[in-house]
């Protein structure tokens, strides 16, 4: 049988190495297990400007390679890989697959964090970090959207949160959503609706993004979903916003989660309902969704195991 861990991190974005600074720093070594996408999502976003710290900003894979090296100072061990089946967390010890060998540990600190949905266009794969974005709050505010007209796709609380951020940096932002009436809460509707900046563009889908300028958005392609009419938006950027998906659905039937994914966890502590299994990050936040507060949920989980552990005996 291998080793037996004190505490395995699965996922390295925010959550999972800070999780792993505080857990390496308490002497329980920890193995984290990075993942398909080490560095977790934060790695595709270039310039970070609203991480604590950095008055010029960061990019995104530097501050994740800061937190790697941070926590493997102090005795983190770094797995490239990913636990993709056969989670058995009501085993104890608790075991984990990974790329086909198993791992037992006596406690687990899941932070696989949470994709972006995509429009599934060929233009918005081609075009990402090129004008089409997931992240207003990150990207907004880059020069290159500045007095620029900009989009928005989706019709939920996050597609209007955007859109209202977005009016600060744009000329005009067009909402653009598949249906005549939004998804989102009443009052974020209103006041995204009565905002001087900001256009509805209903029953519409971009069916296209466009780069005249190569390798910069141009605009968008809309078609009308009731008269199929099409018609071009100009635009520097296009933000969806069309919903995330928690990287959960290995851990279905073991983990309690919400209908959308999101683990749920006894709050305000991060213990799931398996023993010895705590949760961090995206997976679980579903509203704050921000490095900072994935941040922040690691270091809870770190100390939520060591705890548990201190009780093991
Ligand atoms: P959401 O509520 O699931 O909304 C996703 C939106 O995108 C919907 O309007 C949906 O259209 C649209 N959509 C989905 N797939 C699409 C596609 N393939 N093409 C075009 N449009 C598509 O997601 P969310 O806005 O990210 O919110 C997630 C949760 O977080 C919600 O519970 C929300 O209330 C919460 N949240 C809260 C706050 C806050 O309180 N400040 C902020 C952000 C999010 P349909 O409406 O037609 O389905």
């Amino acid at each position: 049988m291998p080793d037996l861990e004190n505490t395995v991190i699965i996922g390295s974005g925010c959550a999972g190495w800070t999780a792993a600074i505080y857990a390496a720093r308490a002497n329980l070594n920890p193995l984290v297990v990075t993942g398909a996408m080490p560095g977790g999502l934060l790695t595709t976003t270039s310039l970070v400007e609203n991480y604590p710290g950095f008055p010029e900003g960061v990019d995104g894979n530097r501050l994740m390679e800061s937190l790697r090296k941070q926590a493997e100072r102090f005795g983190a061990r770094t797995r490239f890989g990913s636990v993709v089946e056969a989670v058995k967390f009501a085993a104890s010890p608790i075991e984990l697959t990974v790329d086909g060998k198993p791992v037992f540990t006596k406690t687990a600190i899941v932070a696989v964090g949470a994709g972006h949905r995509h429009l599934g266009l060929e233009s918005e794969a081609k075009l990402d970090t090129k004008g089409v974005t997931y992240c207003a709050t990150c990207d907004g505010p880059l020069p290159v959207f500045r007095n620029k007209p900009l989009v928005v796709v989706g019709g939920g609380d996050s597609a209007c949160e955007e859109a209202m951020y977005l009016t600060r940096f744009g000329s005009v932002v067009h909402l653009i959503h598949r249906r005549d009436q939004l998804r989102a809460s009443k009052i974020m509707a209103e006041r995204t609706l009565a905002h001087p900046k900001i256009r509805p563009v209903w029953d519409s889908v971009v069916q296209d993004i466009l780069d005249v300028k190569k390798d910069a958005v141009t605009g968008v392609v809309v078609r009308h979903v009731k008269t199929q009419a099409v018609t071009e938006i100009p635009c520097a950027g296009v933000f969806i916003a069309i919903g995330h998906e928690p990287n959960t659905r290995i851990f279905k039937g073991q983990l309690d989660m919400n209908e959308n994914g999101y683990l749920k966890v006894r709050s305000p502590t991060t213990r799931t309902n398996a023993p010895g299994v705590f949760a961090c990050g995206d997976c679980v936040d579903s509203i704050y969704r921000q490095a900072i507060t994935a941040a922040g949920s690691g270091c809870a989980a770190a100390m939520d195991a060591e705890r548990d552990l201190a009780a093991q005996g």
